[in-house]
């Protein structure tokens, strides 16, 4: 066991400033700030090293949906440990759980969705789909149908295709991306950028601009459009109802594949299996990763649709294509536990019928503060858009000193929230109760308040 007494805890902080590089953090604020370092978990909340208690609206990093401690995990990955540590699944082998878990996931799928491709990560799965877009319109005789369009704000991960494929300009700034062959679209951020359009307007709009960008690219050079169904880490940006209808539309009339990120609203978050169920939409393929194992063990994949999957069996021969770790039997065996989990527990039918609403009203309770312009949330995924005049969707000079204000104080008062610009998210727990969601909306209002007095 690791010595995590106080004592050397005390050390733990400039040991991390001294060696530990932070993904996504500006090193040298970060270790003249120091790190919190985070000890333990419980339900719905965490401890840090000094004792204190943090309601965590965020579930870990929008992936511990079965909450923390479950012990029927860390049993069910010790019995695979003993029995088998590893095995790979490349030279014609594989491992119980990698069966047993594809065979789990897609039965909650739609019935065109009956593969899964393992990967070890959500940024793998979307570099692993990208790939298999462009290996199946090769095999279907369109060599020519390769590019990818995608939206500016979406988030599809770290890796070079990850990062292409999202729409941070920040992250495009770092290393020359996106790469040849990956385009984006607007967003469909109606608060911020609808103006005077309806929502239902400006979803249209923002829909047919894939239309455009595909007549421009010319329909024979378009592989694939791929989109989170609801934006996470743009902002838990919830499109007009007009949206998902016509992008599948679109993508339809317009033989081009339909890729749905469901690395964030898969498994429940949304009230229903995977996000792209809420809006009736059918993907071809769609990335997973994260609650697949509630973020206990690093675990992602693609789940593939027939169209696709059985031309990549039929007709590909081999798709040279893997990770060491594709279906590892212990992050499967800790996944299938946490989708037993899910499933007798009917956490995704409690999100729907229970705490998903019982959190709308929650929320909805705070649309009296005047720094709050809009609520959205479906299921247990949630933004509150701040506003300096809500009557006419004025937005702060300075956004993301207007989120980070709202979030230190509830973190300081013992709510984890995140903060994206001017969006505050919440994505906590399946598991998280009904006083539970009381305490996080109580310390949001007063953090709300608290922005106001500094900057209303
Ligand atoms: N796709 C979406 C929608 C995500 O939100 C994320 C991570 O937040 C990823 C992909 C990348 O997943 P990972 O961090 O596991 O590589």
């Amino acid at each position: 066991m690791p010595n995590t007494s106080a004592a050397a805890v005390s050390n733990l902080g400039a040991l991390d400033a001294a060696h530990h590089l932070h993904p996504f953090s500006d090193m040298k604020k970060l270790n003249a700030a120091g790190t919190r370092i985070i000890e333990r978990g419980e339900g719905c909340y965490i401890f840090d090293n000094h004792g204190k208690r943090y309601l965590d609206g965020f579930a870990g990093l929008w992936c511990v949906n079965i909450g923390y401690g479950r012990r029927e995990i860390a049993e069910a990955v010790m019995r695979q440990m003993n029995e088998l540590p590893y095995y790979n699944t490349f030279f014609g082998t594989t491992t119980p759980p990698a069966v047993l878990l594809a065979q789990k996931i897609t039965s909650h799928a739609g019935p065109n969705i009956n593969r899964v491709f393992f990967t070890g990560s959500g940024s793998e799965a979307n570099d692993t789909w990208f790939r298999m877009a462009r290996v199946y319109w090769g095999a279907m005789g369109k060599p020519t149908k390769k590019a990818i369009i995608a939206r500016r704000n979406g988030y599809h991960g770290s890796t070079v295709a990850g990062a292409s494929l999202g729409g941070m300009k920040w992250m495009h700034e770092q290393g020359d991306l996106p790469i040849a062959g990956v385009h984006h679209i607007d967003q469909p951020y109606w608060y911020g950028e609808g103006g005077e359009l309806s929502r239902d307007e400006f979803g249209l709009k923002m829909a047919r601009q894939l239309e455009e960008k595909i007549d421009e690219l010319g329909e024979d050079n378009v592989a694939a459009f791929v989109a989170e169904p609801i934006q996470g880490a743009g902002g838990v940006i919830v499109p007009p109802d007009s949206y998902w209808p016509e992008i599948a539309r679109i993508c339809k009339a317009r033989n081009i594949l339909l890729v749905a990120d469901e690395v964030i609203c898969g498994f429940g978050r949304t009230g229903h299996w995977f996000g792209h169920q809420h809006f009736g939409v059918e993907p071809d393929l769609a990335p997973i990763a994260k609650g697949l194992s509630s973020g206990y063990l690093p675990i992602g994949g693609v789940m593939v649709s027939d169209r696709v999957g059985n031309v990549l069996v039929e007709e590909v021969g081999d798709f040279n294509h893997g990770f060491t770790y594709s279906g590892h039997p212990v992050c499967a065996a800790a996944a299938l536990e946490n989708l037993r989990i899910i499933e007798d527990e009917k956490l995704v039918e409690r999100v729907h019928d229970d705490i998903g609403p019982y959190l709308a009203t929650g929320l909805k309770s705070l649309e009296d503060l005047p720094i709050v312009g809009e609520v959205q949330q479906v299921g247990l995924m949630a933004a509150v858009q701040l506003a300096e005049d809500k009557a006419t969707r004025k937005r702060f000079e300075d956004k993301e000193t207007a989120g980070v204000t709202v979030r230190n104080h509830c973190l300081a008062n013992g709510l984890v929230l995140r903060a994206t610009a001017d969006r505050m998210l919440f994505s906590p727990p399946l598991v998280i109760t009904h006083a539970e969601v009381d305490e996080m909306i109580d310390i949001t209002r007063k953090g709300l308040e608290h922005a106001w007095s500094v900057l209303g």
